[in-house]
């Protein structure tokens, strides 16, 4: 692994989060949160891992914004702001939850502090089934519930999930433990009480991914595929990154060519199961003997 890449991921990732963290949202549509986030990015000398996702209230995860999307932030409005920053392909993913509510301020705390803990748990040899009990007492001591079909992951060089899992809750059954020379994202996700606990898939789509570069015998098709490719490869991408290069319209037409021959997939947003309000803390780390660097701190 590079280090040293990680480490600047890791440090423009933080900053590009915190920043998010200060601003007043309210009034700013998610096009605005995610392109601002993006363009922060880039700016420090990276590139997005994934479209930034900006998914509102009973939205765990996975929404990004569509090209010109117009859906604002309104006061009352809980909005989970994940952010991939790439270096090279290591990959720093973490994540922030701003709270327009104040009785939803309680819960983002509690995955803070499930956040904490499990970031102070995490060395050489820490079970992942560990990391998962912890989390989940945490977030249940203070009155709210898991979500636990969501987990952290290992990353690997261009991966975003490269196999592994960590728990937000207390399984049984084989667990693994956390090794050196590997980056983990650990990321609790919490809900309320009345709440199902898990997300299911949505309908809304708009984070692709390549899975094949089989030829599709339609040019248009194929052309896209090698753009895509060219900028992105197998990592995340969103329409609203290829309208420099094509309108909006035929990227949707072609896009859809590409889905349906399984080339490119596309990645449902995940709704809570009772539409209740989720909340989001998200850190990604490399364990060392005796501790581990944080490199989103
Ligand atoms: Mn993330
Ligand atoms: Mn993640």
């Amino acid at each position: 692994m590079n280090v040293e890449a990680y480490l600047k991921a890791g440090k423009i990732a933080s900053k590009v989060r915190e920043d998010a963290r200060k601003k007043y949202h309210v009034g700013s549509t998610l096009l605005q949160v995610c392109e601002d986030a993006e363009a922060q990015i880039r700016e420090m000398g990276a590139e997005p891992a994934f479209p930034v996702n900006a998914s509102l209230n009973e939205i765990a995860a996975h929404y990004t914004a569509e090209p010109n999307d117009e859906t604002p932030v309104k006061e009352g409005d809980v909005l989970k702001i994940d952010i991939g920053v790439h270096v090279e392909g290591y990959i720093a993913d973490t994540a922030v939850t701003v709270c327009y509510d104040p009785k939803y301020d309680q819960m983002v705390k509690a995955a803070e502090a499930a956040l904490a803990e499990a970031v102070r748990m995490a060395k050489v040899g820490t079970k992942a089934s560990d990391i998962g009990r912890a989390i989940e007492n945490i977030i249940s001591r203070m009155g709210y519930r898991p979500i636990q079909n969501l987990s952290g992951h290992s990353l690997q060089q261009y991966t975003i999930h490269a196999g592994k899992s960590i728990p937000n809750i207390w399984t049984l059954g084989s667990s693994f433990t956390l090794q050196a020379g590997e980056a983990y994202a650990i990321e609790p996700f919490a809900t309320t009480r009345d709440g199902a606990g898990v997300v299911h898939e949505g309908k809304v789509k708009n984070i692709f991914g390549i899975t094949s570069r089989k030829p599709t015998k339609d040019d248009d098709a194929d052309e896209l595929l090698n753009t895509i490719w060219s900028r992105y490869k197998s990592l995340p991408f969103a329409l609203r990154w290829l309208t420099d290069a094509y309108d909006v319209p035929r990227l949707r037409r072609l896009t859809d060519v590409l889905i349906k021959k399984k080339n490119v997939h596309a990645y449902p947003i995940l709704v809570e199961g009772r539409e209740k309000i989720v909340v989001q803390a998200e850190h990604t780390l490399i364990p060392a003997d005796g501790g581990s660097t944080v490199i989103t701190l």
